[in-house]
């Protein structure tokens, strides 16, 4: 078996063939060592490890293991699902929203990190936790879904009342930036959480766009765990990206992209 492991901060991406055929899975970064049991149990088998815990479970290996640089894994599982979806392209962006986000220009084959910031995934779960008490990830993407950021995000229309915008009205002027003290106690969790992916959706987009500049291409490939069943914080990215001029392309198993480079790599 040839095996391919991403073990970031949150959590552990594993893609491996078995007869021919290409599976993946995904743990809680907690089951680290459910996941060193497993692969000791597999026998022949070949293994490289990635991402910022790689260290920890490589130790915990019976057999020896490669180990790849993270950004080196995820270009390469990039290119290979983008190839699978009919979609390979000279020069693109990659945002890669996992605890936190960064993101790289790729052009002919050559990799820069660009930048990234700190709301991610990581900010997604804390915030939402703080705000409403709400733990699982699954509830906070079900719940979000049907909430609405109408009364606590500012847009520009708000501030621009009965006066024509110099920029759309529709861009949020100020995420939570309503004024939220009369309010605070009768807004829902479905509110609250509709408006941290807001916020997280549009930092991430915003901060891509204006990094397009530095890269020959407006194609921003965004990948990461947290968009996994998370169809609010797709849309919220990829009407931002629209909006301000790029392109944006959704991998199909994207959050498996440096396990899977990581595996192709062998
Ligand atoms: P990392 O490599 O840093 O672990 P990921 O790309 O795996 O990053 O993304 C982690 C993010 O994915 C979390 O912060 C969270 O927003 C989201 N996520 C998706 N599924 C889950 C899950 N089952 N449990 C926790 N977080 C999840």
């Amino acid at each position: 078996m040839i095996v391919g492991i991403d073990a970031g901060g949150t959590l552990i991406k594993v893609a491996y063939t078995n007869k021919g055929e290409i599976h993946f899975e995904k743990h809680p970064i907690a089951e680290i060592e459910q996941v060193a049991d497993w692969v000791n149990g597999l026998g022949d088998s070949e293994v490289c490890v990635t991402g910022g815990r790689s260290g920890v479970l490589v130790s915990l290996l019976n057999q020896p293991a490669q180990e790849m640089v993270e950004f080196e894994a995820t270009h390469l599982g990039v290119q290979v699902l983008l190839k699978e979806m009919g979609r390979l392209e000279d020069a693109y962006l990659v945002t890669n929203v996992g605890t936190g986000t960064s993101i790289h220009c790729i052009q002919d084959n050559v990799h820069e990190r660009l930048g990234g910031t700190g709301v991610g995934g990581g900010t997604l779960i804390g915030l939402s936790h703080l705000l409403t008490g709400v733990t699982r990830y699954d509830e906070i993407v079900s719940l979000a879904r049907q909430g609405s950021r109408e009364r606590i995000d500012l847009k520009v229309k708000h501030i621009y009342e009965g006066k024509e915008p110099p920029i759309s009205g529709e861009l949020t002027a100020s995420n939570f930036g309503q004024n939220l003290f009369a309010i605070s106690k009768d807004l829902t969790k479905e509110e609250l959480l509709a408006t941290v992916i807001g916020l997280v959706g549009e930092t991430v987009s915003t901060v891509s766009v204006q990094a397009a500049r530095q890269c020959r291409s407006s194609t921003i490939v965004y990948i990461g765990s947290s968009f996994i069943d998370n169809p609010l914080l797709k849309e919220v990215v990829t009407s931002y990206t629209i909006l301000r001029g790029s392109v944006p392309v959704f991998l199909d198993n994207g959050e498996f992209s440096g396990a899977m480079g990581a595996m192709s790599s062998l």
